[in-house]
C-alpha cells in the first residue's frame, strides 16, 4: 500500500505535488455572510454611519471615470494618506488592503525558502501566507496574559529573515509597550531582515511606530483603511518605511494598477473628512472602556482583556461557552468563535466593539448565557 502511495508520488508532476502541499495548509477562510446579523466578527467600524460611507461613495462615483486606468486618483490618495499621517509622501506605498502588501512583501524582499519569527496567537493571514510561500515560521508564545518578554523575543527573531510584530495585536487586542517595541526594532533592525509592524488598529490605540519606520533600516509599518475609516469592501492598505523600501515598493514591486479608481476615490475623500471619523474613533475607544467594564462585573468566570484595538478577546471558560455560543445564535449576534484553539485558553471568543446598541445586545446576551449557567 505504501509502495503504491509513493509510486503514484513519483509518478505525480510538479504542479500535482505543489497543488497537494497547499491543499494540505491552514488557510483564511472568509466567515459566512448572515443576512439581518449584528456583526461583530471581522472588526469593522460599524461607529461610522454607513450613510456617510454611502454619500461619500456617491461623491466619488459622481467623479470618476471608470473607462480610465487610475492616475490622479492614486496620487491623491498618497496626498490624502500624507496628511492624515504627517508623514511625506515618499516614504508610503499603498496596496489593495494591507493584505496585499503584506503578500507583496513576502514574495518579493522577504525572500521564499527563508524563516520568519512571529508571536503567538497573532493574525492568522501572516503565517499562513509564509507557509504558502515556503517560508517557515517560528512561533513565540506570549505568556497566559497575552504579554511578551521583548528579550526572549529578540534572541529568537534575530535567527529570522523577517519578523512580524502585529501592534495592537489581533486576536489578542493589546498593543506593545512603546518602549518594548522601540527596544525590539532598535535591536532587530537590519541590512539583513525585514520587520513587519503591523498596525492596522493603531488608530484606535495610543501611539503608532510609522514615523520610526522612515528613517530605519527594512523596518515597514502596516497600516489600514479598513478599519477605523470604515472602508473594509474598499480594500486599502498602506505601508510606511524608509525612502528606498517605499520607491522599490511603488516603483516596482507593487503592479501598475493594483486598486480601483472608485475605490481610490473613496478613500481620499473620507481622508478628507478624518475629522469625522476621528470622532467616531473616540466613541469606540469609550465603548471599548465601557463593554470591558461590563464584561468584567459579570463574575462566573468570563475574562475580557485589556484592548488598544476595535475589539475585545474574552474568555468565557469550559462551562460559558456553549451557553453563550448558542445565546448568540438565537439572537443573531456574529462573533469570532475560538473556542479553546488559543493554548491555555478555554472558551474563546474576539468580539469587535460596535455601535452602543450592538454592544448592549451583545452584553445581554452574555449576562442571560451566565444567568442560565448559574441557575
Ligand atoms: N492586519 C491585521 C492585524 C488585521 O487584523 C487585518 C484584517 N483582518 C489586516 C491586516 C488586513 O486588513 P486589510 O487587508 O483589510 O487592509
Amino acid at each position: 500500500m505504501k509502495k503504491k502511495e509513493e509510486e503514484k508520488k513519483r509518478r505525480q508532476g510538479r504542479i500535482a505535488r505543489e497543488l497537494g502541499r497547499i491543499a494540505g495548509l491552514d488557510r483564511y477562510v472568509r466567515p459566512e455572510k448572515v443576512r439581518g446579523a449584528i456583526k461583530l466578527d471581522s472588526n469593522e467600524n460599524f461607529a461610522l454611519d454607513s450613510s456617510f460611507i454611502a454619500e461619500v461613495a456617491a461623491l466619488a462615483a459622481g467623479a470618476v471615470d471608470l473607462r480610465e486606468y487610475p492616475l490622479d486618483e492614486f496620487d491623491a490618495l498618497s496626498r490624502q494618506l500624507a496628511l492624515y499621517t504627517g508623514i511625506p509622501e515618499k516614504y508610503i506605498g499603498i496596496g489593495s488592503g494591507s493584505d496585499q502588501v503584506i503578500e507583496l512583501l513576502l514574495t518579493t524582499i522577504a525572500g521564499s525558502g527563508r524563516r520568519a519569527c512571529a508571536f503567538v496567537p497573532t493574525f492568522s493571514y501572516f503565517i499562513n501566507r509564509c507557509e504558502l510561500h515556503g517560508i517557515r515560521v517560528d512561533k513565540v508564545p506570549l505568556d497566559k496574559n497575552f504579554e511578551l518578554d521583548p528579550k526572549a523575543f529578540v534572541k529568537r527573531a534575530a535567527r529570522s529573515d523577517v519578523v512580524y510584530l502585529c501592534s495592537p495585536n489581533n486576536p489578542t487586542g493589546g498593543q506593545l509597550a512603546r518602549k518594548d517595541a522601540l527596544y525590539m526594532i532598535d535591536e532587530l533592525e537590519s541590512d539583513d531582515r525585514l520587520v513587519l509592524v503591523d498596525e492596522a488598529y493603531a488608530d484606535f490605540a495610543g501611539y503608532s511606530l510609522a514615523k520610526e519606520a522612515t528613517r530605519r533600516r527594512n523596518v515597514i509599518v502596516l497600516r489600514t483603511l479598513s478599519k477605523a475609516f470604515g472602508l473594509a469592501g474598499a480594500r486599502v492598505g498602506y505601508m510606511v518605511a524608509n525612502e528606498e523600501v517605499a520607491g522599490a515598493f511603488n516603483s516596482t514591486i507593487q503592479s501598475p494598477y493594483p486598486i480601483s479608481t472608485l475605490s481610490l476615490a473613496i478613500a481620499a475623500r473620507v481622508l478628507e473628512r478624518s475629522e469625522r471619523v476621528k470622532k467616531t474613533i473616540e466613541a469606540v475607544r469609550e465603548e471599548r472602556r465601557r463593554v470591558f467594564g461590563s464584561l468584567s462585573g459579570f463574575g462566573s468566570g468570563i475574562k475580557a482583556y485589556r484592548s488598544d484595538a476595535n475589539f475585545l478577546f474574552i474568555e468565557a471558560g469550559a462551562r460559558n461557552y456553549g451557553p453563550i455560543v448558542r445565546e448568540l445564535a438565537r439572537s443573531g449576534i456574529v462573533v469570532k468563535l475560538m473556542g479553546d484553539s488559543v493554548a491555555g485558553h478555554r472558551g474563546c471568543m474576539r468580539v469587535t466593539i460596535g455601535t452602543r446598541e450592538m454592544n448592549d445586545a451583545f452584553l445581554s446576551c452574555i449576562e442571560r448565557a451566565v444567568a442560565g449557567v448559574a441557575r
